[in-house]
């Protein structure tokens, strides 16, 4: 594996977070690339709206993921369209490996490569996905058009999502395996004047079947009394959370039970110069307006930690 180059600090993951983190980097003069394997701008583009980010008051995600990008490129921040595949922490320095068989050492790493949509992990759910099954209302909204659709979760993501829907299409099922959402207050009580949402409480989906080649049915479950019916429907929109994308933080790192990394107030991890931000990170809430804060504060951290290891060299 070549040894590309040395950086102060190498930033895994485009999101708003990884984004802050950059902007901050470079405004504290260090040397920084931020590796990103897909567009730059993270989950927060596939937002509809964005109407909590304080001092903006409704933006789409893309825009406002542009919006970052932008601002991190107004400092002429380095960004490496490749795959960091691992990374191996050393005394001295880490070195993150990309996919094309490169690596890069750095004093700091901050990992921000948050989180993917969960699976509901039903019969038909990958078989019809693009066929109907959806993970992204914005990207697959337009295909639904004065159709019907069914959401399934009760979180923020689901909420949100389905209204957006429901401006888009005819009828919006918003199918929740509880009776009480977990979604915020303002958007339950969206959803409940909305007259083409209806939720169907205590209920699971248990398969998603055709009609042809596409979506047309939802095989649900009462969750109390056990009682099937079918449901028609052209399309299956899942938000029922996300997983953190976990799989290149290096082994020895101290993650929950759910796969978050913990970190101390620093945003860094157990492993000296190895910080954690956004999605990733095991906080309280997971809002933008928190990942672009974890990268601001790692950000400063990483670059009092770099001060420290040349001061060590010199
Ligand atoms: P979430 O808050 O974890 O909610 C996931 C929902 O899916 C829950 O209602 C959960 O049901 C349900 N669920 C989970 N696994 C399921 C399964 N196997 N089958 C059926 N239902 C399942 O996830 P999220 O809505 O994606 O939000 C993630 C984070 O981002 C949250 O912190 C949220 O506040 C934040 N967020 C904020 C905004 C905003 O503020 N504008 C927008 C989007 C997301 P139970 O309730 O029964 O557990």
């Amino acid at each position: 594996m070549a040894n590309r180059d040395f950086y102060d600090l190498i930033i895994v993951g485009g999101g708003p977070a990884g984004l802050s983190a950059g902007i901050y980097a470079l405004r504290a003069s260090m040397r920084t690339v931020l590796i990103e394997k897909g567009a730059p701008g993270g989950q927060v583009t596939l937002s509809a709206e964005v109407e909590n980010y304080p001092a903006v008051k409704n933006k789409s995600g893309y825009e406002l993921a542009q919006n970052f990008l932008e601002h991190a490129q107004d400092y002429n921040l380095e960004v490496l369209p490749q795959e960091a595949v691992a990374i191996e922490p050393g005394l001295n320095a880490h070195t993150v490996c990309l996919d094309n068989e490169e690596s890069l050492r750095s004093h700091a790493v901050i990992l921000a490569t948050g989180g993917s949509p969960r699976k509901l992990n039903i019969p038909g759910e990958d078989d019809y996905y693009g066929k109907g099954v959806s993970y992204c209302a914005v990207c697959d909204g337009f295909f639904f058009r004065n159709k019907t659709v069914v959401v399934v979760g009760g979180g923020d993501t689901a909420a949100e999502e389905a209204l957006y829907l429901a401006k888009i299409t005819k009828k919006v099922y918003l199918v929740h395996r509880r009776n009480a959402l977990r979604a915020s207050m303002i958007l339950q009580k969206r959803l409940a004047a909305d007259p083409k949402v209806e939720i169907l409480w205590n209920t699971a989906a248990k398969a998603i079947r055709a009609e042809g080649d596409e979506v047309g049915v939802m095989d649900l479950q009462d969750t109390y009394s056990g009682e099937q019916r079918e449901l028609k429907t052209d399309g299956a929109f899942i938000f029922i959370g996300f997983e953190p994308n976990n799989h290149i933080v290096p082994a020895g790192t101290r993650m929950n039970a759910d796969g978050y990394v913990v970190t101390d107030e620093k945003c860094e991890t157990n492993i000296d110069g190895i910080f954690a931000v956004g999605d990733l990170r095991e906080k309280y809430a997971r809002q933008i307006v928190l990942s672009a804060a974890d990268g601001c504060t790692a950000a400063l951290a990483a670059a009092h930690y770099v001060e420290i290891k040349r001061a060590a060299e010199a």
